[in-house]
Parts: C-alpha cells; structure tokens; sequence
C-alpha cells in the first residue's frame, strides 16, 4: 500500500470497527439471531457481555452456566399486548404483579419481567455466583408456573447504580420489547437498587423514543404507559393506585411461583437463619403453607386498602367481593391512558 492511502485506510478501519460494535457484531456470542416473526427487532444486542441466564415460557429448558446461555425470545407482532416488568432482585416482579402477570398470559399476551441485579447476596448463609444461579433457576420456574418470559441481568446485588451504561440497558431492553406497558419500582422505595430501578425506568421513558439515544436499537413509534407497582412508603408521597387488578382466580398459582422461590421465601433471603430451613418433606410442607398463608395476608391486604378503587373498576358487587389484588400507579412520563384504553390495557378487567 502506497504510504498516502494509509490515513485513508487506518479510518476506514477505525469507522468499520465501530459500527461493527454498534451493531453487535463485535460480540457474536451476546446477539439475538434474528427470527422469522420479529426481524427486524431481533437483529440487535440486547444483553452486555455475562448475562447469567434468560429463559423464555416457550422454552422451558434452561442450561445454567456462566456463559451467557441464550437470548430471551422475542414475542411475534401478532396484535397481542406486550408488558415488560422491571424489578431490582428475582422476586420483586413475580411478587408484585405474579397475578397481573398470569392473567395477561392466560390471554395471550406477551409478559417478560426483568431482575436488573442477579440476587447474589439476597440470602443469610451463601452469597455469589451459586447464589446467582440459584435465583436465577428460581425465576425461570416462577416463570414457567406463571407463563411469561424471563431474564436475570447480571449486575451485582446492592449496588445497581443509575448511571448512563444502565439508562441504555433499560431503554434497549424495552424497545426491543416494543413494549405497550412498562412496570418498575417508584423510586422512593426502601431499597438502594429498588430506587434506582425507579430512576432508570422514569429515565428511559422519553427516551425510547429518541431516535439517535441508542440508535442501534429502532425507537418505539408509540411511548409505552409506564406503571409503578404498590408499595407503602409514605414520603414523599404515598403510592396512589390508579389501577387494581383483582387476583382471585390466579391466586394460588401466584403463590406456586413465589413458593418456587426457595431461598427467598422459604429459607428467608437476606434476613433469614438456619431455623426456617426445612429438614424434612412434613417440614417443607409447613414452611410452604405459613408462605402461602403470610402472601395471602398481604395480598389481601392490597385489596382492602386499594377497595374504592376496585369497587369503580368492578362496580359494586364484584369489586366488593375481590380477596386478593395487584395495584398500580401511573407515572406522569410516558402515554397517559384513558380509562378507556385501561381496560384494553388490562383486558381482564370488566368492560363498562
Ligand atoms: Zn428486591
């Protein structure tokens, strides 16, 4: 090569170099292979490089490794609602809107949550990569129990911070989603990276739809409702709850998923001792049941303080009859439905 075309050739290289990152192709190992039904949305990165594990409701087998083990499906434009859940932890999302989640399923549509960390010191006795693992197999069979899709991003517990490289995480995983509802924490919660899950969300809710904010990705043409599920910090406002979905008919399948969740809810997580651990079958039977008994209180609980709302949601009769219930919040970012659009939103809701 003559010593001119050098300058020429070395941006060359560098401007080939860097749309080969941008578009993935430097980490053949992370990409989603592009599929029949989504192609267009399918052909980007969606995970960093160690994601610990996803797993999708059509593909029930799981192979836990430290490799990345394979992309979450990408749901078909078939017309069907698409929700996208982001909790801090496996568990935040199957306790906080499991039902929610079944009963979209059960029509249908296409549920996925998110744990943003991978749980790895949510328990008393063992922390790290096996805790990791296990919390991720733990959310794979709440998924397959609730019939929704899964991903456990691979970000240390308790120390999720809101910083840019996340904010895109957020924003790609919702768009390739094309999500219609998004769901997070608020961000007053109790928990550092309950919080920042909160802030990530609210700060990826303008921008999915900025074309040249992670332009690898294509921006949604609609901006999703974006949804808080309940909780009960007070300052420096209490939750208001916009939306509640009575869970009666899909209550004990709920409580399968969250009883999946041995070392969370049976063992104690992070707050747990070694006298909730089972030593037997007859033990592990009385454990699972003070489980189911203790979730019920509080999802009943949900339902007592949420009743107005459910009474205009239901009307009178049924809404007084719900025992068990989900509630959220609309964020003031995002599409801002009408009640109307609330019940296609939420189709199992009566229509009025
Ligand atoms: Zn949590």
């Amino acid at each position: 090569m003559p010593m001119k075309s050098w300058p020429v050739f070395v941006l060359g290289l560098c401007a080939g170099l860097m749309l080969a990152a941008a578009f993935g192709l430097a980490q053949p190992g992370h990409r989603v292979e592009p599929t029949a039904a989504a192609p267009e949305r399918a052909s980007v990165a969606l995970a960093p490089p160690g994601a610990t594990a996803v797993q999708s409701a059509a593909a029930p087998k799981a192979t836990l490794s430290w490799e990345f083990a394979a992309a979450p499906a990408l749901p078909p434009e078939d017309g069907k609602l698409r929700i996208i859940q982001f909790g801090a932890h496996p568990d935040d999302c199957e306790i906080r809107a499991g039902g929610s989640g079944a009963l979209w399923s059960k029509l249908g549509h296409h549920v996925k949550f998110v744990s943003v960390t991978n749980g790895d010191i949510g328990h008393w006795q063992m922390a790290g990569g096996p805790l990791a693992l296990r919390r991720t197999a733990e959310a794979i069979k709440a998924a397959e129990i609730l019939g929704i899709t899964t991903e456990v991003l691979p970000i240390h517990d308790g120390e999720l911070e809101p910083t840019l490289e996340y904010r895109r995480l957020i924003t790609r995983l919702i768009r390739a989603w094309n999500a219609d509802i998004v769901i997070s924490h608020r961000p007053n919660d109790y928990h550092p990276d309950h919080r920042y899950v909160g802030v990530l969300v609210q700060d990826s809710a303008y921008m999915v739809a900025v074309p040249f904010f992670c332009p690898e990705v294509p921006p949604l043409k609609k901006n999703p409702v974006f949804l808080f599920s309940y909780d009960t910090f007070q300052r420096p406002n209490p939750f208001r709850p916009d939306i509640v979905v009575a869970i009666d008919e899909v209550i004990e399948q709920k409580l399968d998923a969250l009883v999946a969740m041995t070392s969370q809810f049976v063992e104690g997580g992070a707050l747990g001792h070694a006298g909730l651990v089972p030593r037997n079958e007859e033990e592990m039977q009385k454990r699972a049941q003070q489980v189911r008994d203790s979730f019920k209180r509080r999802f009943a609980s949900i339902a007592d303080r949420c009743r107005q709302k459910l009474i205009e949601l239901y009307g009178e009769e049924e809404g007084n009859k719900v025992r068990y219930a989900e509630a959220f919040e609309i964020c003031e970012y995002g599409r801002q439905p009408t009640l109307q659009e609330i019940r296609t939103l939420f189709p199992f809701l009566p229509k009025k």
